[in-house]
Order: structure tokens, then C-alpha cells, then sequence
């Protein structure tokens, strides 16, 4: 074994997507010292990370920029400055061979449906108002109740299905609650026919139908190669290619050891006072030391993960569309989604006569489709480029894959009671360990929520007790609140998404 880090750090931050970069940032500029372990070997940024293939660029499902929070916007702004855009946002779904606008112009909608389907979908409406499911459980009772359910087979239920690979059915609620909160069928149409708020008023906007957001000039990875450079520059270090594989906490020093091991299969160890961890939880807790009791070993396996993969396709500019996104809800192919990286800025292809699209497929670790050759893989995308009419395969000059493991933590009927033993667990056992981020909460969020997770996990660490209780940052922070509390919340950003511990 090989000690490379003799001298204790204020904290070991495991990873360097948003979550631990922000930690390290916010630790380096209060004079901390800091290591930021990563196990990708080339890129930070985790899964707001930007893939280069042959000068094109490619983000892992498209990273909006934006946040109810006024702090990590002004974060955003203060790593990145001018090199972040204001960027148009235009999506559309594509059903049964049409286009449609998305957020759905109810009036568009009802006419490509034609005047039958039309008048099934107002009808179920009404029935599904007039006789709701009571305390709805599942995400199609929850759409259900909100749109209709002839609207949520044609709307909802194929993608959502395509995302999870569960039934709608077996789905929370609550992820539709979350992830779609606020919008009824009845503010669609109040977006459809009146005139665009500004995006700028931050208290009042319906998060899944915000029109512009910031983008970094060259992706999201843009934005956390920065951050890294600055944590860097701060005295903090970044190491790449550095998976841990084991945690130790060190009751003589007070601290944690770390191992870690190396793009050349070395092992490496790194001490600090404080652990801060955006590894997913299941690797977590088989990894602390001494070992967790068995029911928090068995909650750990039991939290399951999704996966996503993007076929990259470098293809000859047609036009033949400007979004930056297409929902592919059409069964008959199994893509779920198509970017269009040249539509999120400019410089993500280096030659204006050239396009690059992603097309984008959620599987499971171990299936079909995930262990499928690359060149398989890139010649399924073309076919169903050309049958969902966005391309002619013979434009296609070039093609890549980016697989992305546990791209998603499921919300399964089980998983809030794992999460929970995992935590009082951890309470009891581990001294000085901070979970932040996405996977490393297994709370679905976005990088907003990532980073204010790890800003309050390092204020913790810098005051020296647990000041903030970082669970009470809700998977969407002030979204999550409604009414006056939850203006309030969009108001003050941190304060009310981040509730000091006990009160
Ligand atoms: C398809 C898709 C679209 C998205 N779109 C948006 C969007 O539009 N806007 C938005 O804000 N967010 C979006 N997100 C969410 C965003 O990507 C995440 O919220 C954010 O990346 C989470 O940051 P994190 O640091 O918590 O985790 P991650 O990004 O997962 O980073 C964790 C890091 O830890 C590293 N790591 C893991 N285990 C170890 C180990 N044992 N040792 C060392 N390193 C380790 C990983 O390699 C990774 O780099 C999207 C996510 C997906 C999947």
C-alpha cells in the first residue's frame, strides 16, 4: 500500500460530481485543506460531466441550469461568469408519429388527436375529477387524478415506463408529486394560452415548464472542470482514477482513514477529520469500517438503482430540428428520449455543417440492452432515428456510447424505510460522516439539490457540529414547499430548504 496522504485533511470528500466539488469548493474557500477522491480516471462533473468524442460533446441527458435557490445560482455564476448562456428551452413529444408541443398546447394537442380521441380524453377527465382516487399511492393513480386516464396512457405511462422499467403502477406517487408538482391540467392550459411570465421571477414558475435556462458554452462538465481548477487553486486536491473501496473510522485519531485504489490497481490511503461521501449508499455501507450491523448491510442491498445509456451520433446538418429535446412516448421503439446538443449551445459540435444527437436508453445494469456492442448499439439508434422521421440513417458518419451506471435512485415501496435504517445507523455508529448529493442521499434530485446538500455538509464540518440537518433539504429544496411558505422559501432560498437541526 502506498500512503500518498500522511497529513490529515479537514475532510476526504468521495467523488467529484456537483456534490462533492461544491463541499470542496466551499471548504477550500474557508482555508480548509481538502481531497476530492474520483474514480473516473478522465472526467469530473459525475453524472453533470460532458463526454468529448472527435471535438463533439455530449452531456448525460441534458443538465438545465436552474434553481429556486438565489445561492447556488450566484455560485453557478461566480465559477463559470460569462461562460454560462441563457438558453431557449423547446421540447416536444413524439406519439403514434406526431410531434406535439411540450408543455402541451392543449389546443394543438386535441387536433393532432383528432376530434374522437379528443373527446375521450376531455370525457375521461371529467371522470377522473368528478371520482379521484382517494390518497393516491401510485404515480398513475397521482397522473391519473391530474389529467385523465386516457391522457396518462398517451402522455405518461410509455415514457415513464421506458424511464423506470416498473409499471406505473409500482411507481410512488410521491416521484410524480416531486417531479411534476404543480402542474395540472388546468396550468397547462393557463401556460398555453397566456402570454410567458418571465423565467427570471423564480417564486412562481412550474419547475417541468421553466422556458429558458443557463448552460454552460461547452456543457455541464464545463462548469465542475472549473470548480475543480478553483479548489485547486485554492490548495485543495482533486485526484482522479482514486475509486475507495474501504472507510475506517480511526478511534485513536479521531478520524477517518481512507483507501483508495488506483487506475494501476495501487492502494492508496488518505486520512481526515471528516468523511464527506456522494458514493452511492449501497457501496457505502459495505465499505464502512468496523462493520455495520447486519439489518443496515441488508437495507444497503436493497436500494436499487436505474441505468441510461446515450448512443452519440455525429450526422450531416439537415435541420430537421431545433429543440434541444424530443420524449420519444411512441412504444414501437425503445429510445426514450433524443437530444440535440447543438440546440443546448453551439459549441458542442466544432463543425456548423454537423449535427450530434443523443439518443437516450434507460436499462438495468446486466441486461440486454446494456451489455449489447457498442456497434449494435449505434445501429439500433440509426434505425430508429430514421423511423421516428429525425434523420435518414445514411447521415449518420459517426457514432460513440456513454453508459452511465445508477443514473437513477428508484423509489420503490421499499426504499424510504432502507434509507431510514441506513441513517440511524450511521447516526449511532460513524462520527464525522456527511452523506450529500444524489445517489450519496438516494434522493432523486437535481445538481441544485446536490450542491446545497454539500454547501450545508461543509458548513457543518466548519462549525464544527451539526448546525443544518442536510436530510431537510427536500429533493426539489423550495419547490417542495407550497403556498406562503413556499414563496417564503423561493425568497430566502437556503434558509427555509435548509432547516437548522431541532427546530
Ligand atoms: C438523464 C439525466 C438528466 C439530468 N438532467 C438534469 C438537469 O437538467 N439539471 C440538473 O440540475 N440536474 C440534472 N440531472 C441530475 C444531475 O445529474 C445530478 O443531480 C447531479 O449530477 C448529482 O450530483 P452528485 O455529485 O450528487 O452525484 P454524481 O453526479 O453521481 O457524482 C458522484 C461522483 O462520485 C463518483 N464516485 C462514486 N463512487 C465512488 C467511489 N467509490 N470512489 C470515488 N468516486 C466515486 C462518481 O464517479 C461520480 O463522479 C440529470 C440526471 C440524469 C441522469
Amino acid at each position: 500500500m502506498n500512503a500518498v496522504n500522511q497529513e490529515a485533511n479537514k475532510a476526504v470528500i468521495v467523488g467529484a460530481g456537483p456534490a462533492g466539488l461544491t463541499a470542496a469548493y466551499e471548504l477550500a474557500r474557508h482555508g480548509e485543506r481538502v481531497v476530492v477522491l474520483e474514480s473516473d480516471s478522465e472526467y469530473v462533473g459525475g453524472i453533470s460531466r460532458t463526454v468529448h468524442y472527435h471535438g463533439y460533446r455530449f452531456d448525460i441527458g441534458g443538465h438545465r441550469f436552474f434553481s429556486k435557490s438565489r445561492e447556488v445560482e450566484d455560485l453557478w455564476t461566480e465559477i463559470l461568469g460569462a461562460d454560462m448562456l441563457q438558453r431557449p428551452r423547446s421540447s416536444k413529444i413524439y406519439y403514434g408519429g406526431r410531434f406535439y408541443a411540450y408543455p402541451l398546447k392543449p389546443f394543438e394537442a386535441l387536433s393532432k388527436l383528432g376530434i374522437f380521441e379528443s373527446v375521450l380524453c376531455v370525457l375521461s377527465f371529467a371522470a377522473a375529477r368528478l371520482h379521484p382516487t382517494r390518497n393516491p399511492q401510485s404515480l398513475e393513480d397521482w397522473v391519473v387524478n391530474q389529467f385523465g386516464r386516457r391522457l396518462f396512457r398517451i402522455f405518461f405511462k410509455t415514457y415513464t415506463e421506458k424511464v423506470w422499467g416498473l409499471s406505473c403502477k409500482e411507481i410512488s406517487a410521491e416521484w410524480a408529486a416531486q417531479r411534476i408538482k404543480g402542474l395540472s391540467l388546468g396550468t397547462a392550459i393557463k401556460n398555453a394560452l397566456l402570454p410567458n411570465k418571465s423565467s427570471n421571477d423564480r417564486t412562481n414558475v412550474v419547475k417541468t415548464l421553466i422556458d429558458t435556462f443557463r448552460y454552460p458554452r461547452l456543457g455541464p462538465g464545463m462548469m465542475w472542470e472549473a470548480c475543480a481548477k478553483k479548489v485547486r487553486s485554492m490548495g485543495g486536491e482533486v485526484l482522479l482514477g482514486r475509486s475507495v473501496v474501504s472507510c475506517r473510522f480511526d478511534e485513536a485519531s479521531n478520524g477517518w482513514a481512507i483507501k483508495a485504489s488506483t487506475s494501476d490497481a495501487r492502494i492508496e490511503e488518505f486520512r481526515g477529520e471528516h468523511l464527506i461521501s456522494s458514493m452511492p449508499i449501497r457501496q457505502l455501507v459495505k465499505q464502512i469500517e468496523p462493520t455495520l450491523p447486519e439489518n443496515t448491510l441488508r437495507a444497503g442491498n436493497a436500494l436499487r438503482y436505474r441505468e441510461f445509456l446515450t448512443v452519440g451520433l455525429i450526422l450531416r446538418e439537415r435541420n430537421r430540428f431545433q429543440d434541444n429535446w424530443i420524449y420519444i412516448h411512441d412504444p414501437s421503439v425503445r429510445v426514450g428520449r433524443v437530444q440535440n446538443y447543438k440546440s443546448w449551445s453551439p459549441e458542442m459540435v466544432p463543425d456548423p455543417n454537423y449535427c450530434c444527437y443523443g439518443l437516450e436508453y434507460f436499462c438495468f445494469e446486466g441486461d440486454g440492452l446494456w451489455s449489447k456492442p457498442d456497434a449494435e448499439l449505434i445501429a439500433l439508434a440509426k434505425n430508429e432515428l430514421e423511423q421516428i422521421q429525425l434523420a435518414v440513417a445514411a447521415d449518420v458518419i459517426d457514432g460513440c456510447v456513454i453508459r452511465q451506471r445508477k443514473a437513477y435512485p428508484v423509489y420503490d415501496d421499499g426504499y424510504k424505510r432502507h434509507v431510514q435504517i441506513i441513517r440511524e445507523a450511521l447516526e449511532t455508529h460513524c462520527r464525522n460522516l456527511h452523506l450529500v448529493g444524489r445517489n450519496g442521499m438516494h434522493k432523486y434530485n437535481n445538481q441544485d439539490h446536490a450542491m446545497m446538500t454539500a454547501l450545508l455538509a461543509a458548513r457543518n464540518v466548519l462549525a464544527g457540529e451539526q448546525k443544518y440537518d442536510v436530510w431537510a433539504v427536500n429533493e426539489d429544496g423550495e419547490y417542495h414547499e407550497s403556498g406562503e411558505a413556499g414563496e417564503q422559501a423561493a425568497n430566502d432560498g437556503i434558509k427555509v430548504a435548509a432547516t437548522p437541526a431541532g427546530s
